[in-house]
């Protein structure tokens, strides 16, 4: 049996990133980018003013006082998206808005709030104290200088990082291409959510909830047919979903039962098995294989070690494959509100629930065929062997929604 480190460093070491395509910014969320991307431009690309107010010559409100206010003529005024042709001369100020391009000549701007307007002499403008040079004023370059990183290869694109790009003009960026992932469910118990369920079968679940995460992994999820148990028609399924697809991955039928095919038929198709035992709890029977530039993921049925194997050792390949060097899960503190104890011979990951103020609960029961146990999770716990964390104590959580 391997030990999970090891699992992961042979699965890694055989995956390389795909090629590179190129996307509308708009539909360049989340993925990864491929090339490093400096700025085109400053950022303000002008000075501008920050205020609704007026644009003035610092100076000329020296000593200003709401007893001894300076007076100043307005020369103009200029909205966000205009261009103020004149210049602001001493004694002179230009009305303007936020975003206004400053006017030549002017160095601050007074926020409306702290002017008086005298109806008795509607060109000029009364300033009750006085305003520091640059004050209210958005100053080209300071928020990104040209030249500047904007954002690296291998970054997973946030929206800020999105709207950062939008503001410097860029329209499409390459970033890698996504994983077209094939999910194949295995057992002959097993019927598609949606047909009636005859003794003994039940609602196949894995490929549903692994299609939704492998969206948030940034691949793309295909669902394949359902497989029956017999070692032709595995075979079948895992050579048409390796004709289109980067990878597939199965679930059930990898362990030592008489059914489990999957492992005999990769095999058969001309895969090259890299090992089936890690030694984790839920999920120690797992498959990595490799079959040309293409490879799979042999995951346990049972719903919690599927998606278990899934996090720990698909999910990390899968951003390898996207180029990016962020492979595993966010790793979060947090104090337990209970013991979590592992009483097996095997690292335990126990489903837990962490609450917005950090504090964390097992689900209850770890079963690995406990469904609701998943449903109310948002996170793993690596328990060691014979070992209780207890109550109070801060652990580290695997949390795969954030
Ligand atoms: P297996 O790994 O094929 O031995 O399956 C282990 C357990 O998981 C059995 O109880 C299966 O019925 C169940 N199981 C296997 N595949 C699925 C699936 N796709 N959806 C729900 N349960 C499954
Ligand atoms: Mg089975």
């Amino acid at each position: 049996m391997l030990e999970l480190e090891d699992a992961l460093g042979r699965i890694l070491s055989k995956i390389q990133p795909l090629k590179h395509e190129t996307v509308a910014l708009t539909e360049a969320a989340e993925r990864v980018l491929a090339e490093p991307i400096v700025s085109p431009v400053d950022l303000p690309r002008f000075d501008n003013s920050a205020m609704d107010g007026y644009a003035v010559r610092a100076a000329d409100l020296a000593g200003a006082s709401g007893v001894q206010p300076a007076l100043l003529q307005v020369r103009g005024k200029v909205a966000a998206g205009g261009l103020f042709a004149g210049n602001v001369a001493a004694g002179t100020c230009v009305r303007v808005f936020t975003g206004s391009p400053l006017p030549e000549g002017a160095d601050a701007v007074v926020m409306q709030e702290d002017t008086r307007l005298d109806p008795l002499r509607p060109d000029t403008v009364c300033f009750l104290e006085g305003v520091r040079p640059w004050e209210n004023v958005r100053l080209r370059g300071e928020d990104v200088k040209r030249g500047a990183s904007l954002a690296e290869a291998g970054d997973r694109l946030t929206f800020g990082q999105i709207g950062l790009l939008a503001a410097s003009g860029l329209l499409e960026l390459r970033v890698s291409r996504q994983p077209r992932v094939g999910l194949l469910a295995t057992g002959n118990e097993l019927v598609e959510p949606g047909r009636p369920l005859q003794p003994g079968q039940i609602y196949e679940s894995n490929r549903a909830l692994l299609a939704a995460l492998l969206k948030r992994a940034g691949a793309q999820p295909e669902i394949f047919p359902l497989v029956p148990d017999t070692m032709e028609a595995t075979r079948a399924a895992l050579e048409r979903t390796l004709a289109t697809c980067d990878v597939a991955i199965t679930t059930g039928g990898v362990s030592v039962g008489e059914f489990d095919l999957v492992k005999a038929a990769f095999e058969q198709i001309g895969g090259e098995l890299n090992f089936w035992k890690v030694s984790i709890k839920p999920g120690k029977p797992f498959v990595f294989g490799r079959a040309g530039s293409k490879f799979l993921f042999g995951l346990p049925g049972n719903p919690v070690s599927a998606l278990v194997t899934f996090l720990l050792l698909a999910r990390p390949a899968l951003a390898r494959m996207q180029g990016t060097s962020e492979t595993g899960l966010s790793q979060c503190p947090g104090v337990l509100t209970g013991p979590l104890a592992n009483s097996a011979d095997r690292r335990h990951f126990m489903r837990v629930v962490q609450d917005h103020a950090g504090r964390v609960r097992s689900v209850g029961a770890q079963a690995s065929h406990l469904l609701s146990s998943i449903a109310k999770a948002n996170g793993l716990v690596d328990v060691p062997p014979q070992t209780t964390f207890p109550s109070g104590a801060t652990v580290i959580v695997l949390r795969w929604n954030c």
